[in-house]
Protein backbone atom coordinates (compact mmCIF):
# COMPACT_ATOMS: atom_id res chain seq x y z
CA UNK A 1 0.00 0.00 0.00
CA UNK A 2 1.39 3.53 -0.79
CA UNK A 3 2.45 5.34 2.21
CA UNK A 4 1.09 9.00 2.91
CA UNK A 5 3.59 10.59 4.67
CA UNK A 6 2.41 14.77 3.96
CA UNK A 7 -0.94 15.51 5.60
CA UNK A 8 -2.53 17.63 3.08
CA UNK A 9 -3.30 21.15 4.08
CA UNK A 10 -7.02 21.36 4.87
CA UNK A 11 -5.66 18.77 7.63
CA UNK A 12 -3.54 21.00 9.58
CA UNK A 13 -5.03 22.63 12.29
CA UNK A 14 -3.21 24.88 14.36
CA UNK A 15 -4.50 23.84 18.34
CA UNK A 16 -2.80 26.59 19.58
CA UNK A 17 -3.32 27.63 23.49
CA UNK A 18 -6.22 29.35 25.02
CA UNK A 19 -7.45 30.18 28.18
CA UNK A 20 -10.55 28.40 27.73
CA UNK A 21 -8.53 25.11 27.18
CA UNK A 22 -6.23 25.48 29.85
CA UNK A 23 -9.40 26.01 32.20
CA UNK A 24 -10.80 22.46 30.89
CA UNK A 25 -7.16 20.39 31.02
CA UNK A 26 -6.89 21.60 34.97
CA UNK A 27 -10.42 20.71 35.44
CA UNK A 28 -10.39 17.55 33.83
CA UNK A 29 -6.87 16.81 35.85
CA UNK A 30 -8.65 17.80 38.93
CA UNK A 31 -11.27 15.88 38.80
CA UNK A 32 -9.80 12.66 37.39
CA UNK A 33 -11.42 12.57 34.18
CA UNK A 34 -10.57 11.25 30.77
CA UNK A 35 -12.36 13.30 27.98
CA UNK A 36 -11.94 11.67 24.37
CA UNK A 37 -10.90 15.71 23.43
CA UNK A 38 -7.52 15.97 25.23
CA UNK A 39 -6.84 11.76 24.74
CA UNK A 40 -7.41 11.72 21.48
CA UNK A 41 -5.46 15.03 20.80
CA UNK A 42 -8.84 15.83 18.93
CA UNK A 43 -8.15 18.54 16.22
CA UNK A 44 -11.70 20.47 17.09
CA UNK A 45 -11.01 20.33 20.77
CA UNK A 46 -9.88 24.17 20.79
CA UNK A 47 -13.46 24.75 18.83
CA UNK A 48 -15.61 22.35 21.06
CA UNK A 49 -14.30 24.15 24.14
CA UNK A 50 -15.36 27.46 22.70
CA UNK A 51 -18.64 26.32 22.05
CA UNK A 52 -19.25 25.17 25.42
CA UNK A 53 -19.30 21.11 24.05
CA UNK A 54 -17.07 18.42 25.05
CA UNK A 55 -16.71 14.28 25.19
CA UNK A 56 -16.10 12.58 28.70
CA UNK A 57 -14.98 9.14 27.77
CA UNK A 58 -16.66 6.90 30.85
CA UNK A 59 -15.44 3.32 32.22
CA UNK A 60 -11.85 3.68 32.24
CA UNK A 61 -9.30 3.35 29.49
CA UNK A 62 -8.85 0.39 28.56
CA UNK A 63 -10.61 -1.54 25.85
CA UNK A 64 -11.17 -5.11 25.98
CA UNK A 65 -10.97 -4.83 22.22
CA UNK A 66 -8.63 -4.23 20.01
CA UNK A 67 -9.81 -2.50 16.83
CA UNK A 68 -7.36 -2.18 14.56
CA UNK A 69 -8.05 1.73 13.65
CA UNK A 70 -8.40 3.04 17.12
CA UNK A 71 -5.77 4.84 19.12
CA UNK A 72 -7.92 3.73 23.04
CA UNK A 73 -7.22 -0.14 22.88
CA UNK A 74 -4.03 -1.06 24.36
CA UNK A 75 -4.74 -4.63 25.45
CA UNK A 76 -3.94 -3.79 29.91
CA UNK A 77 -7.18 -5.38 31.74
CA UNK A 78 -10.07 -3.00 31.99
CA UNK A 79 -10.22 -1.07 35.34
CA UNK A 80 -12.83 -2.00 38.04
CA UNK A 81 -16.35 0.35 37.13
CA UNK A 82 -15.59 3.87 39.03
CA UNK A 83 -19.19 4.62 41.07
CA UNK A 84 -17.98 8.40 41.59
CA UNK A 85 -17.61 9.05 38.17
CA UNK A 86 -21.19 9.89 37.14
CA UNK A 87 -20.88 12.76 39.90
CA UNK A 88 -17.55 13.84 38.67
CA UNK A 89 -18.80 14.31 35.47
CA UNK A 90 -22.29 16.06 36.40
CA UNK A 91 -19.60 18.62 38.55
CA UNK A 92 -17.38 18.97 35.27
CA UNK A 93 -20.19 19.75 33.11
CA UNK A 94 -21.85 22.28 35.97
CA UNK A 95 -18.27 24.27 36.81
CA UNK A 96 -17.46 24.33 32.38
CA UNK A 97 -21.13 25.53 31.84
CA UNK A 98 -21.45 22.93 29.36
CA UNK A 99 -24.73 23.07 27.60
CA UNK A 100 -24.49 20.04 25.33
CA UNK A 101 -21.96 16.98 26.42
CA UNK A 102 -21.03 13.69 24.54
CA UNK A 103 -20.88 10.69 26.72
CA UNK A 104 -18.82 7.66 25.35
CA UNK A 105 -17.13 4.64 26.78
CA UNK A 106 -14.57 2.06 26.10
CA UNK A 107 -16.14 -1.18 24.74
CA UNK A 108 -16.29 -3.71 28.49
CA UNK A 109 -17.32 -6.73 27.22
CA UNK A 110 -16.04 -7.84 31.08
CA UNK A 111 -19.23 -6.70 32.42
CA UNK A 112 -22.07 -8.22 32.46
CA UNK A 113 -24.25 -5.35 30.99
CA UNK A 114 -21.53 -3.90 28.59
CA UNK A 115 -21.40 -1.14 31.41
CA UNK A 116 -24.86 0.24 30.26
CA UNK A 117 -25.74 0.83 33.77
CA UNK A 118 -22.93 3.02 33.85
CA UNK A 119 -24.24 5.48 31.36
CA UNK A 120 -27.79 5.63 32.86
CA UNK A 121 -26.19 6.62 36.38
CA UNK A 122 -23.65 9.06 34.39
CA UNK A 123 -26.27 10.44 32.18
CA UNK A 124 -29.03 10.75 35.51
CA UNK A 125 -26.29 12.52 37.48
CA UNK A 126 -25.70 15.06 34.65
CA UNK A 127 -29.65 16.03 35.01
CA UNK A 128 -29.19 16.27 38.36
CA UNK A 129 -27.09 19.22 38.50
CA UNK A 130 -27.51 20.53 34.94
CA UNK A 131 -31.14 20.01 34.03
CA UNK A 132 -30.62 21.86 30.79
CA UNK A 133 -27.64 20.44 29.61
CA UNK A 134 -28.44 17.86 26.11
CA UNK A 135 -26.47 14.22 27.02
CA UNK A 136 -25.35 12.65 23.79
CA UNK A 137 -24.27 9.06 24.34
CA UNK A 138 -21.42 7.18 22.01
CA UNK A 139 -21.90 3.30 22.72
CA UNK A 140 -20.61 0.32 22.27
CA UNK A 141 -22.71 -2.26 20.35
CA UNK A 142 -23.19 -4.24 23.99
CA UNK A 143 -22.91 -6.95 21.97
CA UNK A 144 -26.58 -6.20 20.36
CA UNK A 145 -28.08 -6.59 23.66
CA UNK A 146 -31.45 -4.62 23.61
CA UNK A 147 -32.22 -4.69 27.09
CA UNK A 148 -28.74 -3.05 27.33
CA UNK A 149 -29.80 -0.41 24.90
CA UNK A 150 -33.18 0.74 25.78
CA UNK A 151 -31.89 0.87 29.05
CA UNK A 152 -30.00 3.71 27.82
CA UNK A 153 -32.45 5.27 25.92
CA UNK A 154 -34.87 5.72 28.33
CA UNK A 155 -32.09 7.37 31.17
CA UNK A 156 -33.01 10.79 29.25
CA UNK A 157 -30.34 11.89 26.27
CA UNK A 158 -30.54 13.69 23.33
CA UNK A 159 -28.89 11.73 20.66
CA UNK A 160 -28.10 8.09 20.95
CA UNK A 161 -25.20 7.44 18.57
CA UNK A 162 -23.11 4.13 17.74
CA UNK A 163 -20.00 4.21 15.04
CA UNK A 164 -20.79 1.83 12.30
CA UNK A 165 -16.96 3.15 11.87
CA UNK A 166 -16.35 1.40 8.10
CA UNK A 167 -17.62 -0.54 5.06
CA UNK A 168 -19.50 -3.97 5.67
CA UNK A 169 -15.88 -5.45 3.58
CA UNK A 170 -13.51 -3.98 6.17
CA UNK A 171 -15.77 -4.30 9.65
CA UNK A 172 -13.88 -7.96 9.88
CA UNK A 173 -10.47 -6.37 9.29
CA UNK A 174 -10.89 -3.32 11.16
CA UNK A 175 -12.74 -3.92 14.06
CA UNK A 176 -12.43 -6.31 16.87
CA UNK A 177 -15.14 -8.56 17.74
CA UNK A 178 -17.57 -6.65 16.09
CA UNK A 179 -19.85 -6.76 13.45
CA UNK A 180 -21.47 -4.92 10.60
CA UNK A 181 -25.05 -6.29 10.61
CA UNK A 182 -24.74 -6.19 14.24
CA UNK A 183 -24.19 -2.80 14.55
CA UNK A 184 -26.84 -1.60 12.23
CA UNK A 185 -29.56 -3.80 14.23
CA UNK A 186 -28.18 -1.93 17.32
CA UNK A 187 -28.95 1.41 15.51
CA UNK A 188 -31.89 -0.10 14.29
CA UNK A 189 -33.00 -1.35 17.43
CA UNK A 190 -32.82 2.24 18.86
CA UNK A 191 -34.62 4.16 15.98
CA UNK A 192 -37.35 1.60 16.17
CA UNK A 193 -37.91 1.94 20.06
CA UNK A 194 -38.59 6.00 20.68
CA UNK A 195 -38.17 9.60 19.03
CA UNK A 196 -34.78 10.07 20.16
CA UNK A 197 -32.61 10.44 16.81
CA UNK A 198 -29.87 8.20 16.15
CA UNK A 199 -26.70 8.75 14.51
CA UNK A 200 -23.82 6.78 13.57
CA UNK A 201 -20.37 7.56 11.63
CA UNK A 202 -17.74 6.48 9.12
CA UNK A 203 -14.26 7.20 8.34
CA UNK A 204 -13.54 7.44 4.74
CA UNK A 205 -9.97 6.47 4.00
CA UNK A 206 -9.29 3.23 5.16
CA UNK A 207 -9.24 0.98 1.46
CA UNK A 208 -13.06 1.29 1.13
CA UNK A 209 -14.85 1.78 -2.53
CA UNK A 210 -17.08 4.28 -3.68
CA UNK A 211 -19.99 1.90 -3.85
CA UNK A 212 -19.03 -0.06 -0.41
CA UNK A 213 -19.20 4.13 0.96
CA UNK A 214 -22.82 3.86 -0.74
CA UNK A 215 -24.08 0.74 0.58
CA UNK A 216 -23.42 2.27 4.51
CA UNK A 217 -25.00 5.15 3.62
CA UNK A 218 -27.59 3.79 2.17
CA UNK A 219 -27.83 0.59 5.11
CA UNK A 220 -27.45 3.39 7.75
CA UNK A 221 -30.49 5.46 6.67
CA UNK A 222 -32.35 2.06 5.85
CA UNK A 223 -32.03 1.16 9.70
CA UNK A 224 -33.32 4.62 10.96
CA UNK A 225 -30.05 6.65 11.48
CA UNK A 226 -31.01 10.34 11.12
CA UNK A 227 -27.67 12.36 11.99
CA UNK A 228 -24.29 10.97 9.97
CA UNK A 229 -20.79 12.09 10.67
CA UNK A 230 -18.40 11.36 7.66
CA UNK A 231 -14.42 12.31 8.47
CA UNK A 232 -10.85 11.19 7.43
CA UNK A 233 -9.40 7.91 9.17
CA UNK A 234 -6.05 9.22 10.52
CA UNK A 235 -3.70 6.30 12.24
CA UNK A 236 -2.90 6.80 15.23
CA UNK A 237 0.74 5.13 14.48
CA UNK A 238 2.32 2.87 12.08
CA UNK A 239 1.23 -0.42 13.83
CA UNK A 240 -2.08 0.61 13.27
CA UNK A 241 -4.42 0.03 9.85
CA UNK A 242 -2.63 1.97 6.96
CA UNK A 243 -3.93 5.32 5.49
CA UNK A 244 -5.14 3.99 2.23
CA UNK A 245 -5.84 7.30 0.96
CA UNK A 246 -6.68 11.50 1.54
CA UNK A 247 -10.11 11.91 0.69
CA UNK A 248 -10.64 15.64 -0.66
CA UNK A 249 -12.94 18.11 1.01
CA UNK A 250 -14.62 17.90 -2.36
CA UNK A 251 -15.33 14.06 -1.95
CA UNK A 252 -16.78 14.75 1.27
CA UNK A 253 -19.12 17.49 -0.14
CA UNK A 254 -20.63 14.86 -2.74
CA UNK A 255 -21.12 12.29 0.52
CA UNK A 256 -22.54 15.00 2.09
CA UNK A 257 -25.05 16.05 -0.58
CA UNK A 258 -25.73 12.33 -1.37
CA UNK A 259 -26.82 11.51 2.41
CA UNK A 260 -29.04 14.52 2.66
CA UNK A 261 -30.87 13.18 -0.56
CA UNK A 262 -31.36 9.93 0.73
CA UNK A 263 -33.52 11.89 3.98
CA UNK A 264 -30.59 12.14 6.39
CA UNK A 265 -31.53 14.82 8.99
CA UNK A 266 -28.21 16.56 9.53
CA UNK A 267 -25.09 15.39 7.99
CA UNK A 268 -21.36 16.43 8.83
CA UNK A 269 -19.18 15.63 6.37
CA UNK A 270 -15.49 17.31 6.04
CA UNK A 271 -11.78 15.86 6.72
CA UNK A 272 -11.49 16.80 9.77
CA UNK A 273 -15.15 15.50 10.88
CA UNK A 274 -15.29 13.40 14.12
CA UNK A 275 -18.49 12.02 15.68
CA UNK A 276 -18.70 14.82 18.66
CA UNK A 277 -18.32 17.63 16.14
CA UNK A 278 -21.09 20.04 16.10
CA UNK A 279 -22.63 17.49 18.28
CA UNK A 280 -25.55 20.23 19.52
CA UNK A 281 -25.83 21.68 15.43
CA UNK A 282 -26.74 18.60 14.62
CA UNK A 283 -29.23 17.43 17.35
CA UNK A 284 -30.79 20.53 17.30
CA UNK A 285 -31.40 20.02 13.40
CA UNK A 286 -32.80 16.31 14.06
CA UNK A 287 -35.36 18.30 16.44
CA UNK A 288 -33.76 18.03 20.32
CA UNK A 289 -35.15 21.30 21.91
CA UNK A 290 -32.54 22.07 24.61
CA UNK A 291 -35.65 23.79 26.43
CA UNK A 292 -37.67 20.71 27.04
CA UNK A 293 -35.12 19.37 28.88
S1 LIG B 1 -14.16 -1.05 20.80
FE1 LIG B 1 -14.09 1.18 20.60
S2 LIG B 1 -12.64 1.91 22.15
FE2 LIG B 1 -12.37 -0.32 21.95
S3 LIG B 1 -10.69 -0.54 20.52
FE3 LIG B 1 -12.59 -0.66 19.31
S4 LIG B 1 -12.98 1.47 18.69
FE4 LIG B 1 -11.45 1.57 20.32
Amino acid sequence: MKKHTRLPEYLRVRLGGTASGEKVRELLTDLKLNTVCNGAKCPNRVNCFRAHTATFMILGRNCTRRCRFCAVGNGLPPEPVDCMEPERIAEAIERLNLDYAVITSVTRDDLPDGGANHFVRTVKAIHTKNPHTGVEVLTPDFNGNCECISSVLDAGIAVFNHNLETVSRLTPQIRNRAEYHKSLKVLEFAANYSNIPVKSGIMLGLGEYHDEIESAIRDLFNAGVKLLTLGQYLPPSQAHWPLARYVTPEEFDLWRDFALKLGFSAVASSPLVRSSFQAKELALAAGWKQSIL
